[in-house]
């Protein structure tokens, strides 16, 4: 190397490292990610792909945004819950309470007279008052834990009655079956895969029967010749009817008729419902379980209880969720289709796309609920290979590819992020050009 090799003015790790950036960020980061950054800076200038004075900056620059490897996507696909994205998005006031109980809170202590109380008892009184008919109520880690609680704590070694048309499987090879007879609990299957009538439950209950259990068959339909028992003809049986809804609405929606809701199925006389928080419902993952008050309460006090229950980052948000305006699933839900398409005329246009790029495209429910309903609306249709391109941008943006096209849908999207969907389409439609 010569004096005046511009690779001897490459500043050492030590002083980069003692930069106030560079020490910032090792706090926020972890100082791992910081060396990472700086060495493969320092290796750039050797090159000579950078001038030696920009190694600070490009150490700067080739930090990630945040100490998690998750990476924020805008949901450009028209499925409202994504279960590969995480199912809701919380709502701002959901992610401000999240924030705020960060730190230390009160969740289960009662600041006036400084004793230990009722955990989560705020999201518990919200969920309470959201759905007046339900006496009791308790909140765990998901929907598959309610499950596996209210058959555990009512029929461990004692028989689970269900039909034989509601014994689904939730995703990822988990089957209800299996959970529930991972519990302890004996399956008593009834009627047929299309069929099952009131005289089935009723030749089925007996000494042994723990509890009914009617499951709302969330991710796929029977058409044709079906019948099934709705929960009012259960309640006389005589044994407790536990509900579980899946996707969590608390009312009727008439955006998706065919969904069940916690205040109809508890009116119709159930016992239990159980259902998620982050499908229909909007908030966080978890298992939110209504009804009878003595019922909840001998969950409650299940030693498998303290096993599921939820942090208060949870019971943070849910209580948020409930308390505030609509979340941006429901948001997302009930958005006007003129609407929609204006938006995505607009982005048209802003990208020097002609009009014939905006088509009819209908957005899913997804991740469990209203199985097949299409919400109508439009979409963005681009060249097929900008899909790959859009999901690995930043921001990352995930479109739907289909029939050959990518297909980039703002249901989802917030319109505030509008502008940033819009430049991250740009650059991927430019860097496909080049
Ligand atoms: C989604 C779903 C579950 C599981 O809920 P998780 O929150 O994913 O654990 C159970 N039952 C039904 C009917 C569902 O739709």
């Amino acid at each position: 190397m010569s004096e005046q090799d511009p690779r001897r003015r490459i500043p050492r790790t030590d002083v980069l490292l003692g930069d106030p950036a560079l020490r910032e960020a090792a706090d926020r980061l972890g100082p791992e990610e910081v060396r990472r950054s700086v060495a493969a800076a320092q290796e750039a200038a050797r090159r000579g792909d950078v001038a030696p004075e920009d190694v600070l900056a490009h150490a700067v620059a080739g930090l990630p945004a945040s100490a998690s490897s998750l990476v924020p996507v805008l949901n450009a696909s028209g499925v409202v819950v994504h279960t590969n994205l995480g199912r809701a998005p919380l709502s701002a006031a959901a992610q401000r309470a999240v924030t705020d109980a960060a730190g230390y809170v009160d969740v289960e202590l009662d600041l006036a007279d400084g004793r230990r109380a009722r955990r989560g008892s705020g999201a518990l009184a919200a969920l309470l008052s959201a759905v007046p008919s339900a006496e009791g109520a308790l909140v765990v880690n998901n929907g598959a834990a309610a499950l596996l609680l209210a058959t555990t704590a009512l029929a461990q070694g004692r028989e689970v009655v269900v039909s034989r048309g509601e014994l689904v499987e939730i995703g990822d090879g988990f089957r209800l079956t299996d959970l529930i007879a991972s519990t302890g609990a004996r399956l008593r299957e009834i009627g047929t895969t299309n069929r099952t009538h009131l005289a089935d439950y009723r030749d089925a209950v007996g000494e042994e029967t723990g509890c009914l259990l009617k499951v709302h068959t969330s991710n796929f339909r029977v058409e044709g010749f079906t019948s099934a028992v709705e929960v009012d003809e259960l309640v006389g049986l005589g044994v407790p009817v536990v509900a579980d809804l899946g996707s969590g609405l608390l009312h009727p929606e008439p955006a998706l008729p065919m969904e069940p809701d916690a205040t109809t199925a508890l009116s119709q006389g159930a016992d239990l419902v159980l259902f998620s928080g982050d499908k229909l419902l909007g908030g966080p993952q978890a298992g939110i379980i209504l009804g009878r008050a003595d019922l909840v309460e001998r969950l409650r006090r299940h030693p498998m209880a303290r096993a599921l229950r939820v942090d208060k980052l949870t019971l943070a948000a849910l209580e948020a969720t409930l308390r505030a305006g609509e979340p941006p699933v429901a948001r997302a839900l009930h958005t006007d289709p003129s609407a929609l398409r204006a938006r995505t005329r607009a982005l048209a246009t802003r990208l020097g796309l002609p009009e014939e790029a905006v088509v009819p495209h209908d957005g899913r429910v997804g991740g469990g609920g209203a199985a097949g309903h299409p919400l109508p609306g439009w979409a963005l249709a681009l060249p097929e290979e900008t899909a790959p391109v859009l999901r690995c941008g930043r921001p990352a943006v995930l479109p739907r590819v289909h029939g050959g096209s990518c297909l980039v849908d703002l249901r989802c999207v917030e319109p505030g992020d509008d502008d940033r969907l819009a430049e991250a389409v740009a650059r991927a439609l430019a860097s496909l050009d080049r």
